[in-house]
């Protein structure tokens, strides 16, 4: 397929797991990406594999952005897709949750995918497709996942309300929102057979999702097949979303 032939995007958290999927889904479909991460060494791999160029860039720092966003002015003059997917959770109960955690969750959450957004835009001067990562905790609650519930609420939002303000530009902004996938994020609330038998026992498909199974959903949200989609977060979360106490057996 290639839907996205002649366009260019940035891809945040692209050395691993949802954001490499997504890297790897827009180049397979014609995409020219520019992989970003903290992790340089992975991320280089990755681009090198997709004969793509790598920037290491902290999404939560005002100049590691400025330097990806003008990397893209002078290497492309124009941007046409932007996934805003890095992102970090911070486990801590109510009582133990400290200012700096919360913080820097809110900071690479949600003030970068802001000020990315607002980045892009200066780019996208003829339209554009700006896809946020939120998640089922923008709707459910887990008691030790604070910081994380409240970012990702904001992302559903921060989505909401920036499709709204660049619609006149013709530029659609869309969330996608995972249930459970098999990352090293993934992995890690998947620790234990306890704990993987309490997800799936609220996960009516009976089993966690793949990172290629988000990185469709990306790639269909940036192409024309989307073009009257703006404002929205697709959930693909295996069904828990309609689930209703937990799976029988
Ligand atoms: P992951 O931890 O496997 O990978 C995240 C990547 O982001 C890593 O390569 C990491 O180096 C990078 N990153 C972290 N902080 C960064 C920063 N400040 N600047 C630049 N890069 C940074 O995570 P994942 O599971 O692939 O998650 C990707 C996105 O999907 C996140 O926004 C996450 O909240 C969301 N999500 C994941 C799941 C899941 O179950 N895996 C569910 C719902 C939502």
């Amino acid at each position: 397929m290639t839907r996205l032939a002649g366009k260019v995007a940035i891809v945040t958290g692209a050395a691993a797991g949802i954001g490499a999927a997504i890297a790897e889904r827009l180049v397979a479909e014609g995409a020219q990406v520019l992989l970003t991460d903290m992790n340089e060494e992975a991320g280089q791999v990755l681009a090198q594999r997709l004969g793509q160029r790598f920037l290491r860039a902290d999404m939560a720092l005002t100049a590691d952005r400025e330097a990806l966003f003008d990397d893209v002015a002078s290497n492309w003059g124009r941007l046409d897709i932007l996934v805003n997917n890095a992102g970090i959770t911070h486990a801590a109960e109510l009582d133990d949750l400290t200012e700096e955690g919360f913080d820097r969750v809110m900071a690479v959450n949600v003030k970068a995918a802001t000020f990315a957004t607002q980045a892009a835009a200066r780019l996208m001067r003829k339209g554009g497709s700006i896809i946020n990562l939120s998640s089922v905790n923008a709707l459910l609650a887990i008691p030790n996942q604070i910081a994380y519930a409240v970012s990702k609420g904001a992302i559903r939002q921060l989505t909401n309300v920036t499709a709204v303000s660049l619609a006149p530009r013709g530029i659609r902004v869309n969330a996608i929102g995972p249930g459970t996938i098999m990352t090293e994020m993934g992995k890690s609330v998947m620790a234990g057979e306890e704990q993987r038998r309490l997800i799936l026992s609220r996960t009516p498909l009976g089993r966690v999702g793949d990172p290629e199974e988000i990185a469709s959903i990306a790639a269909f949200l940036a192409s024309d097949d989307a073009s009257y989609i703006t404002g929205q977060t697709i959930y693909a979360d295996g069904g828990r979303l309609g689930l209703n106490y937990t799976m029988p057996g």
